[in-house]
């Protein structure tokens, strides 16, 4: 975090410091509207990633005092054609009263504003600092005008609508002060989703999906020389063919192409750019079948059959990892060990078990494991316990105890994935699968998708379920091969 974030540290009494005058930092946002959907007159879009009032790590500023709020200057560009919501969660109740809005920006009762589309350097002041455990949260959402929003589908032809996408960009500058903290932006993309929809116009090279499930817009991360720079994991979106523009391959600018998308296993391949105009083909195949063993050492959890507890966890965890562009897909099959003494006694029902090696040995050793693929043992006693847990000694095998919650059991095969915890990235990925702690664990990134598919230590690849090119790229590292963890092209 060194230098990027506001820290302040209360000394002698409440002295206030701060040190070292941090760089804003950006973050950013993507949502991709389907045109059907409005034509099926949804006309409200909720954000899945909310903007955090404060700075990048969410203790940044313990025993700050009162004084320390924040003032947000709010631009919302694109086509006028309604207005974006703010809605405000878990703000105290004196913050709330002691916000101000100024430059068009209403009101809408004591949790929510209004700002319309087309408002420039409006304000909101009294922005709460975010320093605590559960940080306030601000959750955009598009709401668009019905009657505008039909007219625009109306005037906008069907060649139109296929050739580029409408933006509504909401940008959110945090001050503190007179400093400048941080950029936001949430955008909102409004695009055909039909097949072939969104396709480019004209320009040098191409990248081809063949076989993309629904058409949706697929992320390529590319590599190679263009625009006399190297290009490293710069982010192209596209359902069918790609205009990626003017690339080359050198000595020291590799081609290469990672494409990640709903329904479709990731993809890492060469891309031998030439000079001429190119044309690389990706054949996009279905998600990589994960399978599941899920130990049920429990009859009922929470007054409901286990069974159905579990069933609904894999639901969560496939509807995630779909969305968030893994590539995976969960084949899940349910063993009923509640009635069996031998088992429970095996197993038991505390984590620290998970980092035993004589324990591990003698679980995997057991009929209780099956080896090559990833065992889950439901063991929920006391709702004061750990989440879940996977263990390091064995990546295979993942616990879920009381405490958990509906995400729980994701974000363990995330571990069991290769990856690690989000809370060193920024607030901006509360809302990721792998951020610990959270009430609401969803999102992904391309980052995290690469690794989940590419790493060689990911049970991915551990267990073969993908057979591919591998790419080792650590949780902190970023160079020419490995894209940095936070890269997000979700549209
Ligand atoms: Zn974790």
């Amino acid at each position: 975090v060194n230098g990027r974030v506001l820290r302040c540290s209360s000394l002698l009494g409440g002295l206030l410091i701060v040190l070292a005058p941090p760089a804003p930092t950006q973050s950013r946002s993507g949502e991709r509207i389907c045109l059907e959907a409005l034509e099926a007159a949804l006309w409200r879009w909720d954000a899945r990633s909310p903007i955090v009032p404060g700075c990048e790590v969410i203790d940044c500023c313990p025993g700050c005092p009162g004084e320390a709020t924040l003032a947000w200057s709010v631009d919302v560009r694109g086509a006028d054609l309604g207005a974006v919501e703010l809605r405000l969660e878990r703000f105290p109740a004196p913050a709330l009263m002691a916000l101000e809005s100024t430059g068009g920006i209403r009101r809408e009762g004591p949790q929510r504003f209004l700002v319309p589309i087309g408002a420039r350097g409006a304000w909101i002041l009294g922005m709460p600092l975010s320093s605590r455990e559960r940080p306030p949260l601000v959750w955009p959402s598009l709401v668009l005008d019905p009657e505008r929003g039909a007219r625009m589908l109306a005037m906008r032809s069907d060649r139109e609508r296929r050739a580029a996408p409408l933006e509504i960009v909401v940008e959110v500058r945090q001050h503190w002060r007179s400093m400048l903290l941080s950029t936001h932006l949430s955008i909102f993309r409004l695009v055909d989703c039909r097949p072939g929809g969104a396709t480019p116009s004209t320009a040098a090279d191409i990248v081809r999906l063949a076989n993309n499930t629904a058409g949706d817009d697929a992320v390529v991360l590319l590599d190679g020389l263009r625009n006399g720079a190297c290009a490293n994991d710069a982010i192209e979106l596209g359902a069918g063919d790609i205009a990626v523009g003017q690339c080359e391959e050198t000595a020291i600018c590799k081609g290469e192409i990672a494409v990640f998308s709903d329904d479709n296993a990731a993809v890492l391949q060469a891309a031998p750019w030439t000079s001429g105009a190119d044309v690389v083909h990706v054949s996009m195949q279905p998600p990589v079948a994960v399978p599941l063993k899920i130990w049920l050492l429990e009859a009922a959890i929470g007054g409901l059959p286990a069974i159905d507890v579990a069933k609904a966890h894999v639901a969560m965890a496939t509807k995630n990892y779909n969305e968030g562009h893994a590539g995976i897909a969960f084949d899940a099959t349910y063993f009923d060990l509640s009635a069996n003494a031998a088992a429970k006694a095996l197993v038991g029902e505390e984590d620290d078990k998970l980092d035993d090696p004589a324990w591990v040995n003698a679980l995997t050793s057991s009929a209780f494991f099956t080896a090559g693929m990833i065992n889950v043992y439901y063991v929920p006693k006391a709702a004061g316990q750990a989440k879940g847990r996977n263990s390091q000694l064995e990546r295979n095998i993942v616990m879920i105890l009381g405490g958990f919650n509906p995400y729980t059991l994701g974000h363990e095969i995330g571990h069991a994935f290769s990856l690690e915890h989000m809370n060193d990235q920024g607030v901006s990925f509360y809302g990721n699968l792998m951020w610990e702690g959270a009430d609401d664990q969803v999102t992904l990134t391309e980052g995290q998708c690469f690794r989940i598919n590419f790493d060689p230590l990911s049970v991915l690849n551990v267990n073969q379920h993908r057979i591919g090119p591998v790419q080792s790229c650590p949780h902190g590292s970023a160079d020419a091969r490995c894209p940095e963890v936070t890269v997000d092209g979700t549209p």
